[in-house]
């Protein structure tokens, strides 16, 4: 079996592993106590929001540690929206956010806040200009994504977040940075971004731990209440051994980004044009996009059709992104990218990730074949 899902979960880092096995034998203690062992416990934190904040270029004051991006990206939008209501209460953001930061958009919208959803072009391309002119007296914040967990566009956020300031200087920016980490180095100073949210397990780190960062001088209402964890913004004893693994994984993708770079553009581009050369399938994804992501359609044909045949040829990819996946209904993302219903049904996305080769690309190729293929037959079978 070839894994090709990089995007929804990567494979830890042995050092990554060795980690969280070391911390949760020897350093089992609650850093909130105020023993020995607890204050170690406590060192152990501030030294991985250190080296948080050394790979983001940002104060580790500035560094919160969460439960995983979902629960960054919703502090990230409620928490503003909450804290700032006295300012106005409406949000700019696009159609092609992730679920955590739509649905918390959604939520605000039934709880009476105003969103206003930009649509992308028809390459999931967010145009600085619509965001800017969404931006409104009352406008608290705005929140785009780096790198399109579906698709894999990278938004460009250094335009929006300078048009965003100069709209309003008052509106934080939020951006949701989950998929854009392990190929492109955060700017976060450039973009003004007042907030950003990242996900280990999306490069190489362990699942269930989240980093949010909060520019100093922002304030956020806290979802999460009870003890005084985290500047009081997020309660609840820290998970010690993935914060401190989440801290390695974040130094070494960061140290690794030019080596992923120079691996991972080439394979993608010969496998974007591999796709591109086949009939029955349609690219979604730009040449400029993500170098991760590579995603296509095989429209009139249902995507879950296509990932099982490629999953009997040894090749294990996504339809979408995994917390979209088990929805039936055609890709949200798709559909705002201007693409008919057969088509945002029939997706399909490779993730890739530094472990790949190009001999793997070339059996991944003729997997991809063999597959359309087969199912091509089927389908004339049926007519
Ligand atoms: N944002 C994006 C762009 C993502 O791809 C994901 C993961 N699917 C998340 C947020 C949520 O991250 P987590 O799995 O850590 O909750």
């Amino acid at each position: 079996m070839l894994y090709w899902d990089y995007a929804a979960a990567a494979p830890p880092y042995e050092e990554v592993v060795q980690t969280m096995e070391q911390i949760m034998k020897q350093h089992y203690a609650n850093p909130s106590s105020l023993h020995r062992a607890g204050t170690e416990a406590d060192r152990l934190i501030k030294r991985s929001r250190e080296v948080c904040a050394a790979a983001l270029g940002v104060n580790p004051q500035e560094i919160l540690f969460t439960s995983g991006a979902t629960e960054s990206n919703n502090l990230a939008v409620k928490g503003a929206a909450l804290q700032y209501q006295s300012r106005g209460r409406h949000i700019v953001t696009t159609e092609i956010e992730h679920p955590s930061v739509y649905e918390s958009c959604l939520q605000l919208q039934n709880m009476g806040w105003e969103v206003t959803f930009v649509a992308p072009d028809s390459s999931g391309m967010v145009e600085p200009s619509r965001i800017a002119a969404a931006v409104r007296r009352d406008t608290v914040l705005v929140s785009v994504m780096h790198v399109n967990n579906e698709v894999g566009t990278v938004q460009p956020l250094l335009e929006i977040g300078r048009l965003v300031k100069a709209a309003n200087h008052r509106t934080l920016f939020h951006v949701d940075g989950v998929q854009g980490y392990s190929g492109f180095e955060p700017r976060l100073g450039e973009w003004q971004a007042d907030l950003y949210s990242l996900s280990p397990h999306k490069i190489r780190g362990p699942r269930g731990v989240g980093l949010l960062y909060v520019r100093e001088g922002v304030t956020l209402f806290p979802l999460l209440t009870g003890g005084s964890q985290e500047n009081g913004l997020r309660a609840g004893t820290e998970n010690v051994p993935a914060v401190v693994a989440s801290a390695k994984a974040v130094r070494m993708s960061g140290e690794r980004r030019e080596q992923f770079n120079n691996v991972m553009i080439p394979l993608r581009n010969r496998l974007l044009k591999f796709v591109a050369g086949i009939p029955e399938l349609k690219v979604n994804s730009r040449e400029d996009g993500a170098p991760h992501i590579v995603h296509f359609s095989y429209p009139g044909m249902k995507g879950e059709v296509l990932a099982r045949k490629l999953e009997e040829l040894g090749m294990v990819v996504s339809t979408r992104s995994a917390c979209s996946s088990r929805l039936a209904e055609p890709s949200r993302i798709l559909l705002s990218m201007g693409r008919d219903v057969s088509t945002a049904l029939g997706g399909i996305r490779i993730s890739l990730g530094d472990s790949h080769t190009e001999a793997d690309i070339a059996l991944l190729e003729q997997a991809l074949l063999k597959a359309v293929q087969a199912l091509k037959i089927v389908e004339g079978g049926m007519r």
